[in-house]
């Protein structure tokens, strides 16, 4: 289709910008956003103001939906049932809406307000029904990424799973320990979410806010055979990324500075990919982190990757702002 057309010349990386509203009493960064994708921001704390423009594949402000954002990545969603491997990662600090535009209000599953994860899955479910000369069978893992360990998600034994990754024969990264759920229905995949959610909240280190130090990966298996027999296998991965915030050295120490060096180093090392496939590099760095490791088999080659940059509005965030903003727009 058009889409894919459209992809094949523009490369296969591109980047969308997510505000989300402006917490009440709050004085904004953002001074503009254009319908052309781009977002002007500028320190409202700073009597000289320097305004700093980016640009994306599309910006989507502070009233955006679910729904909207969703339909600007139906397509590429979509593509993984024509045997495209998909990777669609949210970005940014702590609070700017990674969970909430991939799960759901507050990470819950409970609202109408469905983020991208299951909205993806309920698409694909009605794809695989309406083809009538395929056959598909779909399948789901789920494992998350702290301190460079794996963890199974969905598997009922999660304190004692620490996974290997693997490299299978053809020279991909997988997990072949993590639980591999078939699944038949939404039904089934929000059973699954409410699982890996359940599970994800309940860690070996219970410490606050956890989740939002550690990278969380919703990988679907999706197998299309045709009338003739012949086989198609591809995936979508769906990631929500540790916050990416940086810890001040000075206050962070032990368990706390351990996980900030891992966050670190992991999205410093997808940063690295992502530019090496967008400057069409013949070495790509894959092996130098668990979460690249992973995503090798949708980040690059005939792959799509759709990164989702989150921003928090609030002028007290605008460094971290301008960090994702310049993050986001390396790899664009
Ligand atoms: P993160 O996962 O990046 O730490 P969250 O998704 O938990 O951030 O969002 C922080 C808070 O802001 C949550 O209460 C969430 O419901 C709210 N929020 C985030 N994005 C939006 C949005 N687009 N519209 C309304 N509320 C949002
Ligand atoms: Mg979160």
């Amino acid at each position: 289709n058009l889409y894919n057309m459209l992809q094949e010349v523009r490369g296969n990386i591109r980047v969308y910008c997510r505000i989300r509203p402006l917490n009440s009493e709050s004085i904004s960064s953002i001074e503009h956003i254009g319908n052309d994708g781009s977002i002007m921001v500028c320190d409202p704390f700073k009597a000289q103001n320097t305004r700093k423009i980016f640009q994306f594949n599309k910006t989507f402000g502070p009233t955006t939906t679910q729904d909207e954002v969703y339909m600007e990545t139906q397509s590429l969603i979509r593509s993984v049932m024509d045997g495209y491997n998909v990777c669609i990662f949210a970005y940014g600090q702590t609070g700017s809406g990674k969970t909430h535009t991939m799960c759901g209000p507050s990470g819950g599953l409970s609202s109408n307000n469905l983020g991208i994860n299951y909205m993806a899955l309920n698409d694909l479910f009605t794809i695989s029904t309406s083809r009538e000369d395929m056959k598909y069978d779909m399948r789901v893992q789920m494992v998350e990424i702290y301190n460079e360990q794996v963890r199974d998600l969905l598997s009922e034994d999660t304190s004692s799973t620490k996974l290997d990754i693997r490299t299978s024969t053809n020279g991909l990264f997988n997990i072949p320990d993590a639980k591999m759920c078939p699944v038949q229905s939404p039904s089934d995949v929000m059973n699954l979410m409410l699982l890996g959610e359940k599970h994800r909240a309940s860690g070996p280190t219970t410490m606050n806010n956890r989740s939002s130090r550690s990278h969380s990966i919703l990988t679907v298996h999706v197998n299309g055979k045709d009338m003739s027999g012949n086989v198609s296998c591809s995936c979508l991965h769906l990631v929500d990324l540790a916050g990416s915030e940086r810890v001040d050295r000075s206050e962070a120490t032990g368990d706390r500075l351990k996980e900030a060096q891992h966050i670190n180093k992991s999205l410093s090392c997808l940063g690295d990919v992502i530019t090496a496939l967008a400057q069409k590099n013949s070495h790509i760095p894959y092996r130098n982190s668990k979460l690249t490791q992973l995503l090798q088999s949708s980040l690059g080659g005939n792959a799509k990757t759709l990164m989702l940059a989150h921003i928090s509005p609030e002028g007290e965030s605008y460094v971290e702002t301008l960090s994702t903003l310049k993050f986001a727009q390396r790899v664009s």
